[in-house]
C-alpha cells in the first residue's frame, strides 16, 4: 500500500486529488489537512479513513474533534500540527494548501525522501533553493502539478534542459480579459473572482485575473527547470488547452495539450513516472477549432513583469513578492483597495523593502524565510492602509 497525504485537501486542488484517491485501491491516506472548512475535512477524513485530520485553526479543533469523536481518526490543529504532519510517514504528498502557509509542511515532508506533489506553487517561489537543497539531502523527488509546469515536465522527458531555447507558459488573460484597460481600476472581487476556463479557488482566480498567478508560475519555472530568466516567456492563449510549449536549440517546439482539468497534471504526479488512465475530457482539435494567440499587454497586466524583476534580484525577494501580493489580495478581497492597486502595493513593497534590506542576499534557512515574508507582509499592509477605498472620492 502506498501512504498518500493530502494537505489542503478541502480545496480546490486537494478535492480533486481525493476524487483521483477514491478510484484507487493501491493508497492509503494518511494525513488530510483544511482550514476552515472542518464539517468537510471530517467528511473527507471518514470517507477516506485518513489517520489524522488537521486543521490550520485552533480554533476550529473542538469541532473537529466533535466530528470525528468515535471514529479514532486523529485530530490536531495548528501551523505547528501541520509540520508534524508533514513529518508523518507517507511516500506521496500533495501540497495543496494555498499560500505561504504551504512552505513548511511540504518542507517537513521532503526529509522523508518520497514524492513532493507541488500545487503551492508559493513554495518555490518564497523557498527555491532552499526546497531543493531539502528534497536532495534527503533523496525527495518534487513533483510539479501546477499544469503549465507539469506540461513543461511531460515535454522534457529524456531531453537535454541545455538544448532548451525558450519555455512558455500560457496564460487564459483571466476573467477580466476583455474589459476595457481604462475600466480596470473598478473591477470588484466578484468580477475577477469569474474564470472562462478553469475551476479554481477564489484567490487563484483572482491572481489569474491580474497575472500574479502568471508572475509566480514564471518564478516557478525558474527554479523547476533551472533557467534563466531570458529563456521564459508568456503568451495569452484564451482557450486554454495548450498549457506550455518548449523550443530546443534546433528548432523543434514540444506543446503540451488537454483539456483544462487539474486532474490530469495531479493524476501525472501520482502515477509518475509512467503513465495511466485518468478521467479527464480528452482533447477535441476538431471541435476546439481554433487556437489563438497574443503576448500580454503590460499595461493591462502590470503584475506580470515584477516575476523578471523578482528573479534578477534573487535573495528573498521572492518570499516579499508573495508576501506583497498575499497582502494585496486580502486588501483587495476585503473591498480595501481597488484591482490595479495591488500590482503598485507589490512594487512598492518591493522597493521599500530593497532600500532597507540586502534582499539578493540567498536566505540561509526557513525561518529567514518566514521572518521575511511576516516583515514584507506587515509592510505591505500599512502601505494599503494608506490608499483611498475604492469608490472613495
Ligand atoms: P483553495 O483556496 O481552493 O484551497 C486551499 C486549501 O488550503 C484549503 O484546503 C484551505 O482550507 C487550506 N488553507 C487555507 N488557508 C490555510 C492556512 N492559512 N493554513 C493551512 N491551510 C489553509 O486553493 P486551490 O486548491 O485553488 O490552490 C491550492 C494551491 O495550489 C495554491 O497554492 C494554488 O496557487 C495552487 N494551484 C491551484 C490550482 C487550481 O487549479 N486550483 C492550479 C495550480 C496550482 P479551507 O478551505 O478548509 O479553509
Amino acid at each position: 500500500m502506498r501512504r498518500v497525504s493530502v494537505f489542503g485537501s478541502t480545496g480546490s486542488v486537494g478535492e480533486s486529488t481525493l476524487d483521483l484517491l477514491a478510484r484507487r485501491t493501491d493508497c492509503q491516506v494518511v494525513v488530510l489537512t483544511g482550514g476552515r472548512n472542518v464539517a468537510r475535512l471530517a467528511e473527507q477524513a471518514r470517507a477516506y479513513r485518513a489517520e489524522l485530520a488537521v486543521t490550520a485553526h485552533d480554533a476550529c479543533l473542538p469541532e473537529l474533534r466533535a466530528a470525528l469523536a468515535g471514529t479514532g481518526i486523529e485530530v490536531a490543529a495548528g501551523s505547528a500540527a501541520l509540520v508534524e504532519a508533514g513529518a508523518r510517514p507517507a511516500d506521496w504528498v500533495m501540497s495543496a494548501i494555498v499560500g505561504a502557509a504551504g512552505l513548511a509542511p511540504g518542507f517537513a515532508a521532503l526529509a522523508q525522501g518520497g514524492v513532493l506533489a507541488l500545487a503551492n506553487k508559493e513554495s518555490l517561489v518564497t523557498a527555491g533553493a532552499l526546497l531543493k537543497a531539502e528534497a536532495a539531502r534527503h533523496g525527495a523527488t518534487i513533483l510539479p502539478v501546477d499544469s503549465e509546469h507539469s506540461a513543461v515536465f511531460q515535454a522534457l522527458v529524456g531531453e537535454d534542459i541545455a538544448a532548451v531555447e525558450k519555455v512558455t507558459l500560457t496564460a487564459s488573460g483571466g476573467g477580466l480579459r476583455d474589459w476595457p484597460v481604462d475600466q480596470l481600476a473598478r473591477a470588484t472581487p466578484a468580477d475577477a473572482g469569474r474564470h472562462p476556463n478553469w475551476a479554481m479557488g477564489q484567490r487563484i482566480t483572482i491572481d489569474s485575473a491580474s497575472m500574479f498567478n502568471k508572475a509566480m508560475e514564471v518564478i516557478e519555472a525558474r527554479e523547476f527547470f533551472g533557467l534563466t530568466p531570458d529563456k521564459i516567456d508568456v503568451l495569452i492563449h484564451p482557450q486554454s488547452l495548450v498549457h506550455a510549449l518548449v523550443g530546443f536549440t534546433d528548432g523543434a517546439v514540444m506543446a503540451h495539450l488537454g483539456a483544462p482539468d487539474m486532474r490530469h497534471a495531479i493524476g501525472y504526479a501520482l502515477n509518475w513516472p509512467a503513465r495511466a488512465p485518468l478521467p479527464v475530457a480528452r482533447l477535441d482539435l476538431a471541435q476546439a477549432g481554433r487556437l489563438d494567440f497574443h503576448p500580454p499587454d503590460p499595461a493591462r497586466y502590470p503584475a506580470l513583469g515584477l516575476a523578471w524583476q523578482v528573479m534578477e534580484t534573487g535573495g528573498t525577494a521572492g518570499a516579499v513578492f508573495n508576501a506583497a501580493k498575499e497582502a494585496a489580495l486580502d486588501a483587495f478581497i476585503d473591498g480595501r483597495i481597488g484591482f490595479l492597486d495591488m500590482a503598485w502595493l507589490v512594487a512598492e513593497t518591493l522597493e521599500t523593502f530593497a532600500r532597507n534590506n540586502d534582499i539578493s542576499r540567498e536566505p540561509a534557512s526557513l525561518s529567514e524565510v518566514l521572518e521575511t515574508d511576516q516583515e514584507a507582509r506587515s509592510r505591505a499592509a500599512a502601505l494599503a492602509r494608506g490608499l483611498p477605498r475604492p469608490g472613495a472620492a
